[in-house]
């Protein structure tokens, strides 16, 4: 079973890296590995390019405008949510540009850094929200439908009959901000048994989320909460984040 080497499990903020191709297909090009982050938990994928010769005449720039994660084994653990490991990672590209690649040849896997830092931002921003969410009512974040985690915007939909009121987005608000003015630590680690089943840690709070980090919390700046119902049982919060800053300087190429 072709599988991806990724990388970004070793080091988030690395940004370009060569690989080998393994396969193509109309699917997309998969490597033998990638800096590339797949779309997962409701974070939007990574965009970039791939950078080839064409049989050394010309150097190509050909961009990827998504990434998913193919199939692979089942991680099942008592103390992990079950999830998909050792899966082969597809970076789609226009059909047109298939022909420029074959399997054994050489790229260079480029990721849009200002894109991964404010998705990066958004996914974070979602952890602090559910943080002070489970602070202002115990237990609702076991509700949560879903979330959509954006470049400028972060979303989390609830199933949720007594729905959070003003007065408790207004706290909520209040904490994360606090949570981010005292720039806390974030950390993350792996499974004993699984470097791909990884924890996200911020003081007392531990869950288990692959997706993409900051060290700490002050890069978000600071949040605006808005709730909307979208029907009789179901919630959503939006999370905008105006004053972040982008955190460039954590970002290198080799
Ligand atoms: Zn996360």
């Amino acid at each position: 079973m072709i599988k991806t080497e990724k990388i970004y499990y070793d080091d988030l903020y690395l940004t370009t890296c060569i690989a080998t191709v393994v396969e193509v297909s109309e699917m997309g090009i998969v490597c033998d590995q990638t800096v590339a982050f797949p779309e997962g938990g409701g974070q939007q994928a990574d965009k970039g390019c791939f950078l080839i010769e064409d049989n050394f005449k010309q150097r190509l720039k050909i961009l990827f405008f998504n990434v998913k994660k193919g199939v692979g084994d089942v991680f099942l653990e008592q103390d992990f949510p079950t999830i998909s490991v050792n899966t082969p990672i597809y970076h789609y590209i226009e059909v047109e540009y298939l022909r420029y690649f074959k399997v054994g040849m050489k790229v260079k896997i480029c990721i849009d850094v200002e894109r991964r830092a404010r998705l990066t931002i958004s996914h974070t921003a979602i952890h602090l929200v559910l943080m002070a969410i489970d602070r202002v009512r115990k237990g609702i974040i076991t509700y949560v439908k879903g979330a959509d985690i954006r470049e400028d915007l972060a979303r989390l939909d609830f199933f949720i009959h007594d729905k959070l009121n003003d007065d408790e987005i207004m706290k909520i608000t209040e904490c994360v901000n606090e949570l981010i003015l005292n720039d806390y630590k974030i950390e993350t680690y792996a499974h004993v048994k699984q470097k791909e089943a990884v924890y996200w840690k911020c003081l007392d709070y531990v869950c288990a989320c692959g997706g993409t980090h900051l060290p700490s919390t002050k890069y978000i700046g600071n949040v605006r909460i808005t709730k909307k119902s979208k029907g009789k049982n179901l919630q959503r919060i939006t999370i905008e984040f105006p004053n972040h800053v982008l955190p460039m300087e954590l970002y290198h190429k080799d």
